[in-house]
C-alpha cells in the first residue's frame, strides 16, 4: 500500500523565462489546468493520503492547492538542486511513497504500474521521446539503475530514458539524504537522480532501483517552451485520450443508496490479493476504522465493522446494546423505524413502539414525557427517515436521554457523512451506518460507532447473535486488527478510497454539495406545481418524496424509464397510505446533473 507522494517542486524553472519569473513550473497550465494540480488529482485517485510537496521557486503558490498537501519548504532551493528539496520532505516520509517531479505530464497509467510492482524501489522509464532533454538510464543485466547521463554516449546499454516517476522506500529515501549531506559541503547543487543512481550502483551497500520500461510511456517534463508547445499539441491529447478509455460509464444513480461512486472508488478494488490475516490488510482495516471514527466525532468514539449491509449494523447495535434488565423505546416514523421494532421482537426485546406520523415532525414534548413515563432505560431512534426524508430531531431527544441517564442508540444510515455529527455533543451512544450511503463507497461494510464507556458495558450483556455480536467484533479487532469472519476484501479497498474522498471534501463541503442539488430539485418542483411529503423546514436535503401527479395518465414506470435511458435512476415511494416517489441527492453528484434531471422531469411531466 502507498499512502504518500512527494513531489520535488523547488527548481527556478528558468528556460521557462517570464512564465515562471514570479510562479513555479508546477503553475504552468495545460488544458486550463496547472500541472501540478492535474498531478495531485491523478495521485488521489491512485490512493495516496498525503502528498507533501517539497517547495522553493515562489513557494507561496503552493499554499493555494488545499487538501491531502503538505508543504516542506526548502530554503536553499537556488543553490541545492531537488536533492536538497528531496532532503526537506524526507521527514515526513513514513513509508513506501512516489516520487515526482513538479514539471511532469504523465499518464496515471504509470501509478498504478509503480502501486502493482512487488519490487519496492522503481523508477519508470520510456522509449525515445526526442524532447531534446532526456535523462539515459543504463542498468546492469538484472534491469536494476547502474548509471544516467543526459550524454547519449556515455551509456553504454541503454535501458530507457527516465521519466520522472518512482516508487521508493524510505530506506533508499535515507541512503539517498546521506549521500547527500556526506557531499553537500562541495556539491551543494545535486539533482536526484544522481544520488539514486549512486544507492543503486553504490558496491558495498546497494538498494538496488529497478528500471520498469515501459516503451511507449506517455509523459513530457516540461523545462522550455519547445516542450510546453509539445506537450500542448500532441503528448497532453495523447494522455487525455489514454486517460479517458478507462472510464467507466456513468449511471446517476437517484435512489436512497447504494449511491453514485467515482471511478477511482470502483478502481480502488481492482488491486493484488490479499489473505485478510495478513497484517498490511490489519493496517488497511484500523486506518479505515480510525479515520470513520473521525468523521463521528473522534475522541472517544471507536467503530466496529462487520461484513454486510446497513442492517446488519442495525441489528448489531439492538442486539448487543440492551441488557437483560433493559427497557427500549423505538420511535417509528417511517420503514426504517418500523425495521428497528422487528429487529427487537426478532431478538425478543422488552421494548414500546412510538409511533408518529411519517411525514410530520415529531412531537418532540411527547416523546421526552414518554420517555420518562415508561421508565425507559434505552432508546432508539432514526436521524433521517430516508423513507420520506423526514430528519428527526435525534440530537435534541438524545441529549436528554442522556439526561436522564438514557443510553441512545442511532440509525444514521443515511445521515453519518453529509449531516455533521459528533457523538459526544450530539449525545448519540451507538450509532449505525455503511459504506455504500453519503461515504461514497460500495455496499458491503457496516460501521457501527461506539461511545467508548458505553461500549465497555456490553461486555456482561447476552449474545443474542454470533454473528453480529459488537462487544465480540470490536474486542477481537482491538486485539488482532482483524475482522472475526472473512471480510470483503475489495469493499474495503473501495471504502478506503471513498474516505480519502471524502475527507478532501470535508463533511461540510459534501453536505453543501448535496443541497446544493437538492434546492434545484426542489426549484423545479416548485415551477412544476408538483408536492413535497414532508415540510420543506423539516426534511433531511438528502432526499425528496414527491407526491404523485394527480393526472391518469402518470404511471411511476414510465417516468422510471424515460430517466433510465438518460443515465439517471430514480425510486418509488415507500409509505403504504400516500403514493410518492423519491428523489435522493447523495453519492458523487453534480449540480448540473440534478439540473439535467430536472429537466427530464418537466419533459414527462408536461405529457401528463
Ligand atoms: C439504507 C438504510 C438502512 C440499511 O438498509 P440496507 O438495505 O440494509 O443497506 C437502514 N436505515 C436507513 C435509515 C437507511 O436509509
Amino acid at each position: 500500500m502507498i499512502r504518500q507522494a512527494v513531489i520535488m517542486a523547488g527548481g527556478l524553472g528558468s528556460r521557462l523565462k517570464e512564465k515562471t519569473a514570479s510562479m513555479p513550473k508546477g503553475f504552468v497550465e495545460i488544458g486550463g489546468v496547472p500541472i501540478v494540480q492535474q498531478s495531485i488529482k491523478k495521485l488521489i485517485a491512485a490512493g495516496v493520503e498525503e502528498i507533501i510537496i517539497g517547495t522553493g521557486h515562489c513557494a507561496g503558490w503552493f499554499e493555494r492547492l488545499g487538501g491531502g498537501v503538505r508543504l516542506a519548504h526548502n530554503a536553499r532551493y537556488a543553490e541545492t538542486g531537488s536533492m536538497g528539496t528531496l532532503a526537506c520532505c524526507a521527514p515526513f516520509v513514513k513509508g513506501d511513497f512516489l516520487l515526482l517531479e513538479s514539471d511532469l505530464i504523465y499518464d496515471a497509467a504509470g501509478l498504478r504500474v509503480l502501486i502493482n510492482e512487488r519490487r519496492k524501489n522503481v523508477v519508470l522509464a520510456s522509449g525515445p521521446t526526442n524532447s531534446g532533454d532526456e535523462v539515459y538510464l543504463e542498468a546492469d543485466a538484472d534491469g536494476f539503475l547502474l548509471r544516467q547521463s543526459k550524454n547519449r554516449a556515455e551509456i553504454r546499454s541503454l535501458a530507457g530514458e527516465l521519466a520522472g516517476v518512482s516508487r521508493l522506500t524510505v530506506a533508499a529515501l535515507g541512503a539517498m539524504v546521506s549521500y547527500w549531506n556526506a557531499r553537500m559541503v562541495d556539491t551543494p547543487k545535486m539533482e536526484y537522480e544522481a544520488a539514486l543512481v549512486a544507492v543503486s550502483s553504490d558496491a558495498e551497500n546497494r538498494t538496488p532501483v529497478f528500471v520498469r520500461k515501459i516503451e511507449r510511456y506517455l509523459w513530457r517534463e516540461i523545462d522550455c517552451e519547445a516542450h510546453l508547445e509539445a506537450a500542448r499539441e500532441s503528448v497532453y491529447p495523447r494522455i487525455q485520450e489514454a486517460e479517458s478509455l478507462l472510464s467507466i460509464r456513468r449511471e446517476t444513480l437517484l435512489n436512497p443508496g447504494p449511491a453514485t461512486t467515482t471511478d477511482s472508488v470502483k478502481y480502488a478494488q481492482v488491486c493484488a490479493d490479499i489473505c485478510p490475516r495478513e497484517a498490511e490488510f490489519g493496517d488497511v482495516m484500523e486506518w479505515i476504522s480510525t479515520e470513520l471514527s473521525l468523521f463521528a466525532g473522534g475522541g472517544g468514539v471507536e467503530t466496529a465493522l462487520f461484513g454486510g449491509s446497513g442492517t446488519a449494523a442495525d441489528e448489531a447495535m439492538l442486539s448487543s446494546c440492551v441488557p437483560e434488565d433493559g427497557k427500549l423505546l423505538i420511535i417509528d416514523n417511517g420503514a426504517y423505524g418500523e425495521r428497528f421494532a422487528k429487529i427487537a421482537s426478532a431478538y425478543r426485546l422488552n421494548f414500546d413502539v412510538y409511533k408518529s406520523s411519517g411525514f410530520m415532525p415529531l412531537d418532540t414534548d411527547r416523546v421526552k414525557q414518554t420517555l420518562l413515563d415508561g421508565m425507559y432505560t434505552h432508546f432508539a431512534i432514526v436521524y433521517h427517515e430516508t423513507t420520506t426524508g423526514l430528519l428527526n430531531p435525534a440530537p435534541e431527544l438524545c441529549r436528554f436521554c442522556h439526561e436522564h441517564g438514557v443510553t441512545t442508540i442511532v440509525d444514521a444510515v443515511s445521515a453519518f457523512a453529509a449531516i455533521p455529527i459528533d457523538m459526544d455533543r450530539d449525545c448519540f451512544d451507538f450509532m449505525a451506518s455503511t459504506s455504500n450511503k453519503n461515504i461514497q463507497g460500495m455496499a458491503g461494510v457496516a460501521f457501527v460507532f461506539c461511545r467508548k464507556e458505553a461500549l465497555e458495558k456490553l461486555k456482561a450483556y447476552p449474545m443474542r447473535s454470533y454473528y453480529l455480536n459488537l462487544w465480540d467484533q470490536y474486542a477481537y479487532f482491538k486485539k488482532t486488527r482483524q475482522m472475526r469472519f472473512t471480510p470483503p476484501v475489495q469493499t474495503l479497498y473501495a471504502l478506503r478510497q471513498a474516505i480519502i474522498e471524502a475527507r478532501l471534501e470535508t463533511i461540510a463541503g459534501r453536505y453543501a454539495r448535496y443541497s446544493a442539488c437538492w434546492e434545484i430539485l426542489v426549484h423545479a418542483i416548485k415551477r412544476l406545481n408538483l408536492n413535497m411529503l414532508v415540510p420543506e423546514e423539516a426534511q433531511s436535503r438528502l432526499i425528496t418524496a414527491i407526491i404523485e401527479p394527480d393526472s391518469p395518465k402518470y404511471r411511476f414506470d414510465d417516468l422510471h424509464d424515460l430517466a433510465r435511458e438518460a443515465g439517471f435512476t430514480i425510486y418509488p415511494g415507500k409509505l403504504s397510505d400516500a403514493a410518492t416517489f423519491r428523489i435522493a441527492n447523495i453519492g458523487d453528484i453534480r449540480p448540473e446533473e440534478m439540473s439535467r434531471f430536472a429537466m427530464l422531469l418537466e419533459q414527462y411531466i408536461k405529457t401528463l
